[in-house]
């Protein structure tokens, strides 16, 4: 995954400079980043798994990658599951600690993970949620058989599950006391901060994603999102300034 990192020493600096580049990060939400100048900072990501999940879905979905597309939206609606019944946890007063302890006997098991949200939500909200029986149909079909799917296709299984994030996201953002979505963001950053050397500088970058948390502007609708996420896409192909334009190796520092 790709994230835009600004330095902003050099954008504070006593003559300040922009530069902006586009780094890789992976699982840990981590990028290293090293300017022009050669400030070197840790870009911490500031997304939930579900929100890179739906990013990178987005990015497939757009270069025509529909098999790669639906298998991110069907990760990051996992995802949002555990997000879901982590967040009801910690309003429930559960220590992080010990909610991991509880996780680890359903990480591998994607349905008792559903089980839990179930039960959960109806705990949360008492009524029973529904799920879209679309979605497992066709996620059985191109995960499991590896059927590659049309764009249309690709598409509307796309917006089933961003509907579905949607309308719980909301649901939960109404009663966000319950769901303590500040604090979860913040030991999201302190976990991921974890993974950076000692003594190394940090900025948190928030990602301009199709369903940004950070943002509060989610879009009520997919073909929405979709059309605000790529339209953000090319600004920022645009904007980067690549200070490195023959290749980092060439650059001596
Ligand atoms: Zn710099």
């Amino acid at each position: 995954m790709k994230i835009l990192a600004p330095c902003f020493e050099c954008t504070f600096s006593s003559n300040p400079r922009f530069e902006s580049q586009l780094v890789d990060y992976f699982d840990d939400g981590v990028a290293f980043v090293t300017c022009s100048v050669g400030h070197k900072f840790a870009a911490i990501v500031q997304a939930q798994k579900f929100e890179i999940l739906l990013n990178s879905g987005a990015s497939a979905l757009l270069d025509g990658f529909t098999l790669e597309a639906c298998a991110s939206f069907s990760a990051a609606l996992e995802r949002f599951y555990e997000f879901f019944i982590r967040s009801s946890a910690k309003g429930r007063k559960i220590s992080t600690d010990l909610f991991d302890e509880m996780f680890k006997t359903m990480a591998q098991q994607s349905e008792r993970q559903f089980g839990a949200f179930l039960m959960l939500y109806l705990l949360e909200f008492k009524k029973a949620y529904k799920e879209n029986p679309k979605i497992r149909t066709f996620r059985n079909k191109v995960i499991h058989k590896g059927e590659i799917p049309k764009n249309d296709k690709a598409t509307e299984f796309c917006s089933w599950v961003y509907d579905e994030i949607n309308k719980i996201y909301q649901s939960m953002s109404d009663k966000c006391d319950n769901f303590c979505l500040q604090e979860v963001t913040m030991e999201m950053n302190a976990k991921r901060q974890k993974n950076v050397p000692n003594g190394m500088r940090v900025a948190i970058v928030g990602e301009t994603g199709i369903f940004p948390l950070c943002h509060k502007d989610q879009k009520g609708s997919f073909d929405e999102a979709l059309e605000a996420f790529q339209k953000s896409r090319e600004m920022l192909r645009r904007t980067v300034i690549d200070p490195f334009p023959m290749g980092r190796h060439c650059h001596s520092e």
